[in-house]
Formats: structure tokens, sequence, C-alpha cells
């Protein structure tokens, strides 16, 4: 890190104002440019910050990134840990960890993960890595969108041996990196108990997405009217009685559409949801005490078989609003196929139909976003999407970011990549039980009979792209593996970036987003 003090020094960049400083980061947005140096030693423009005589700053070198904070005088410096100087500066090499992640965000309270309740576009940006934040915020800060950039659910975090707390400093110091002051999310998914949720909470995550898979009762479906009848003569008097009241052959108006609840599906609704529906009232009310009322949760379903019927988004819906429920968005599960990392599977003309149908019942019980989850790849439905929505949704991606980056090993350490592939093919039957895809991976070319310029092309394919998606847990954790990974996106940082803001940028463009309006000088 000492030459990239030098360059502190020789750039006489703690004689710069703030305004100077900005001037720099204005300039390197405007040019596609984000870094003084190079990529050995070099200093992230947009990362210049200047806090009492303090210059702090992204660092990197051929091997590592840091944040230095760099004085011309020996001073305390906010962060803990010792000072050294070095060409006639004092200064400090911050590692970018989570027990640093606390001193950032006092120092720099944007780098802090934050309610997103009014924003009307947000985009879910899982990270596994840690590594694509300033790709996914490049994308993001085009358009009118508010970003999720901390985002994983507990199987992420196993299968990539992180926690919240690294999630969330990851993202912090990546913001940071790109100085991007606009405000994030952070999003403990797929979340199902309150154990879990707490682990999210502590450490600062402002949205909970609450999976209700394991107490709803999907299986209710299938079961004769009277056994129906006898569980829902045993709920609670004051459920059975609402239910009876609002929901027994009650039609309800939701834009253009009516929907119809006959009673026999009343009681079957009340039968297979009511457990979980008492499940996120008891959440939403401890996640309300525990963030002060900063919080977006969001209900998901759509870890079910069968798609999410109208009259159930009905009664889900009205049911949490009666009882005070404060949904943010809410994740159906769609008719089709929504698969890992590919395009929509089945008929887009019906997803439209009864996508637009979700859409106005969430604008009737509380006018939540709609959460399209496995959003990555969708790209033939965006347009319906976003127009449906009017954008006002929220779109989560996870793992396209983790594959993106494989392309990056495709184009730039081919044998790294052939070594990667066909240690996915060995982990795949494993992942297969925690993902549910149905590619038949056989139908992929061997990776030896491909010529290294021909790589890439093999992440084209729908089959390779679910192979690679889902093994990720097994190649991260494979030592043949994981230290020439995470060198070689290191040395390709810049490549990446570029890779992941285009995928973004296209995601974002379908949905027909607008873009952010160039902000005008005055005068
Ligand atoms: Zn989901």
């Amino acid at each position: 890190m000492k030459e990239c003090v030098e360059l502190v020094a020789r750039e006489k960049l703690l004689e710069e104002s703030q305004e100077a400083l900005n001037a720099r980061k204005e300039a390197s947005l405007r040019e596609g440019t984000n870094m003084i140096g190079s990529a050995d030693a070099g200093i992230y423009i947009r990362s210049l910050y200047k806090r009492e005589n303090v210059l702090y700053l992204i660092a990197r070198t051929a091997k590592k990134k840091a944040l230095l904070a760099i004085a011309d005088q020996a001073v305390n410096f906010a962060f803990t840990g010792t000072s050294e100087t070095h060409a006639g500066l004092s200064y400090q090499v911050v590692e970018l960890t989570k027990e640093n992640a606390p001193a950032l965000h006092a120092l720099f309270p944007f780098t802090k993960p934050v309610s997103l309740r009014d924003r009307r576009t947000t985009i879910g940006m899982g990270d596994r890595l840690g590594k694509a934040t300033a790709g996914h915020i490049r994308a993001a800060r085009k358009y009118q969108v508010a970003p999720v950039l901390a985002q994983q659910s507990i199987r992420e975090l196993d299968f990539t041996d992180r926690d919240f707390a690294e999630v969330v400093a990851d993202a912090s110091f990546a913001v940071f990196e790109e100085g991007y002051e606009e405000g994030y999310g952070a999003d403990g998914d797929h979340l199902k108990n309150f154990e879990a949720i707490d682990t999210a909470l502590a450490e600062h995550m402002p949205m909970v997405t609450l999976d209700l898979t394991e107490v709803m009762k999907p299986d209710v479906a299938d079961w004769a009217e009277n056994k129906v009848e006898d569980a829902f003569n045993r709920l609670p008097d004051e459920f059975r009685d609402r239910v009876k009241r609002d929901f027994f052959d009650a039609s309800f108006r939701c834009g253009e559409h009516t929907i119809t609840i006959p009673t026999s599906e009343a009681k079957l609704c009340a039968v297979m949801y009511g457990p979980a529906l008492d499940f996120s009232e008891k959440v939403n009310r401890h996640v309300k005490k525990k963030t002060n009322d900063t919080y977006d949760l969001e209900i998901s379903i759509d870890e079910t078989t069968t798609p999410t019927l109208p009259e159930h988004h009905v009664f889900i819906a009205r049911e949490l609003q009666e009882r005070g429920v404060m949904v943010n968005s809410l994740a159906p599960r769609f008719v089709g196929e929504f698969q890992k990392a590919i395009d929509y599977i089945g008929d887009i003309d019906e997803f439209e139909r009864q996508f637009a149908v979700h859409c106005a019942i969430a604008r009737e019980f509380g006018g939540y976003k709609i959460s399209v989850h496995s959003g990555s790849d969708k790209f033939s439905v965006y347009p319906a999407v976003g127009k449906h929505t009017g954008h006002r949704l929220h779109l989560k991606t996870a793992g396209t970011s983790w594959l993106e980056s494989i392309r990056v090993i495709a184009r730039k350490a081919p044998d790294l990549y052939r070594t990667m592939h066909t240690k996915a093919i060995q982990f795949f039957p494993e992942a297969l039980k925690y993902y549910r895809i149905t590619a038949d991976i056989e139908t992929i070319p061997a990776p030896e009979s491909v010529p290294d310029e021909k790589l890439e092309s093999l992440l084209e394919i729908a089959e390779c792209r679910q192979l690679l998606h889902v093994s990720y847990g097994g190649l991260l954790s494979d030592p043949a593996v994981r230290s020439d990974f995470f060198a070689t996106l290191h040395r390709e940082e810049e490549s990446y970036y570029n890779i992941i803001e285009a995928h973004f940028d296209k995601h974002i463009s379908l949905l027909g987003v607008p873009r952010k309006k160039q902000a005008r000088k005055a005068g």
C-alpha cells in the first residue's frame, strides 16, 4: 500500500478541497475512468473523501484492496489499528472487513443500508461473492431505481461461508468505493424463523423477506371438502367469523378485474394460510419494534409448486391489511417457470394476463410492490412486468452476478474455466437438492473440446448457465478453484464491473425503467 500513499503525495491529493475532489468524481463518471494510477497501485477516484484534514480513499495493489486514511500530520484516526508514516504522510491501512464496517458507517452514513419503502422501483442485486457491487452501482445510478446491494439467503450464506455482517460490510465498502450516496437496501432474503430474522436485524438489514413456505399448508388444496370443513371449524372464532363475513361468496373489484371467492375456497384459504398469516403478523410487530418502523417487509409465497391463484392472493392481501401488516412487497408464484439464470419458460401471453391481475390486486390492497423472484435473465417477460406494475416493483436477482464472474474467467483464464466447469459437473447432483431446475447437462459440449476463444459461448447455453449457477457452493469451497478464482477476479476487476454493468443495463432498460435526468449545471 506504500505505492498508493506515494501516489497521494505525488498528486497532492491532501491539498485538494472536497469540491475539487468532487469535480474529479464527476469527471470520472462522465468519462468512465475510475482510477488514479494503475491496477497495481491505484486509487479509486470516486472514493476520495475528506473529513477534518484526513483523506479517505480505497486503494488497490496487484494483490489486495484496502481503505486508506491519510493525513499530513500525526492524528488519531477513526479506525482502530496502528498508523504508519511514509512519503511525509501519516496513514492507516484499514482492511475491508466486517469489524471495520461500523466505523465506516459512523464516518460516512451513506454507506449504511436504509429502508427503501418510499422508492418506487427497487432491484435486488444479490452479490454472492461480495465483489460485484461496484458494477451493480454503475448500472443502478443511471436509472430511476434504488438498488438492494446486500442481499443473501441463509442458503447462500452457508454455501459461500459468509455471514450477514460480511455481506453488509462488502456492500458498504463498495458503496464507498463508488461514492454512491443515494441510499441502498439490504435484504435478509428468504428468512423463515425469528432466529434468522434477528441475525439479519442485528446487522441493520432493513429489508426482511419473510418466506412463508414452511408455515403454509399447500397440501390443503388436495384435501376432501369435509376435511377442510373440520379444520375450518377448529380455527379461532374471531378469524373464522371474519372469514365468514368478508370472504364467503364475496366479490372483490380490483381495477378492471372482479375476483369472486366461493365459500368453499374461502374456507380452504383460511385453513391453508391461517398459520402463515398469524406468523406474518407476529414478525411484522417484531420487526417494526426492532427497527423503529424503518423496515421493508416482503412477504414471499413464491417457493411453492403451483402458481398463486388470484383468489388466494386476494385472501392473503386483504387479511394482511386487516391485521395491520406493513407489506412493502409481496412475491406471488407466477404461472410458467422462473428457473435460475435463464429466460422465462412458458406462455408469455398467459403470464402477462395473470401478472396483470396480481398487479391489480396489489394496487387494491395497500399498493405494495409486486416482487419478482428469480428475476435475473427473464428478458422476455420484462416488458410486461414493467408495464403492468408501472415500475412500482421489486425485481430480485441473486446469482446472475456470480455467473457473470465466470464469464470473466472464461475470457481471461481458460484453463481455470475448464477446471471449474468439470468440477461443477461433479457438484451438480448435490446442488440439485437445493435448487429446482430441469437442465439436462449431458447436452453441454465438453469444455476440453472448445477452443479458448469460444469458451465464453458456453455461457449462452441454458443448461450450462444453470449448471454453473447452482454449483457455486462446491466451487467456492474447492481449494483447486477458490484462490485462483478470486485472484483472477481481482486482476480483471474492471472487466468484471463492465460486464456486470452491461448485464444490468439490459435488465433495467427492458423493464422500461426511465433513465435518471442528467443533473444540469446551475447558471
Ligand atoms: Zn423467492
